[in-house]
């Protein structure tokens, strides 16, 4: 089953949702090992996103995902702000002006964000970022792909969920936690642990 317009707006509506109801979590994550605002900034750009889309819907899914990367690029600010950004713009570039998109346009927009987010960011796996948590998830999205849509989604969602969980242990390489050194163990990541919750929203959205 194609994924339309109207589809990815129903998602992207389930992922502000839930960025609402884990903001004091998200921020909570960011306190020990950054600056406690991760979470808000996830919800302003979520917030804006929401009322932009209340606004007027564009009329593909590539015109919606370059809708979200602009609010995004332009309300969350900080870090995760551009990356988040960058990683939905190359998503939109991805996946072009197709009307619907189907199961390998939806696994080559997965892709094409988490490149995105490397190429910005500079992170591999295992510097305890949002990309330990987008790696995997593009990975088991990639070995789902002759499953559907909607078992992409899920693979995607349950491996961003192993991915940050892994962040843990690890010494934080990138961002201010990469500041604490040694102190950042033991920590999950913020920035992994919202994009999981952005896959899961996705994945559950209906
Ligand atoms: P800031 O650190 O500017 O306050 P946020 O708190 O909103 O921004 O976001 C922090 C998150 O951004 C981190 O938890 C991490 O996942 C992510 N991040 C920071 N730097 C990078 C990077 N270079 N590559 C990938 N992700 C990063
Ligand atoms: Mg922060
Ligand atoms: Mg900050």
């Amino acid at each position: 089953m194609a994924c339309t317009t109207n589809d990815v707006v129903t998602a992207l509506r389930a992922a502000a949702a839930t960025v609402a109801e884990h903001r004091v979590e998200l921020t909570d994550l960011d306190r020990p090992i950054g600056d406690a605002d991760h979470g808000e900034n996830m919800h302003r750009g979520f917030t804006a996103l929401t009322a932009a889309l209340d606004g007027a819907v564009p009329e593909t899914p590539g015109a919606v995902l370059k809708l979200v990367a602009t609010t995004l690029i332009s309300k969350v600010g900080g870090a995760a702000g551009p990356l988040y950004g960058t990683a939905f713009l190359r998503a939109a570039t991805a996946v072009g002006q197709a009307p619907e998109l189907d199961t390998a346009a939806v696994v080559a927009a997965l892709r094409a964000g988490l490149d995105g987010v490397v190429a910005r960011g500079k992170a591999e796996v295992g510097d305890a970022t949002m990309v330990d948590a987008l790696a995997r998830a593009v990975e088991a999205a990639e070995a789902a792909t002759s499953d559907g849509v909607a078992a992409v989604l899920t693979a995607a969602a349950d491996a961003a969920d192993e991915g940050a969980n892994s962040t843990i242990p690890l010494v934080a390489r990138k961002g201010r936690a990469s500041y604490l050194g040694e102190r950042s163990i033991g920590h999950l990541d913020p920035g992994a642990r919202s994009t999981a919750l952005l896959l899961r929203a996705f994945a559950e959205a209906r």
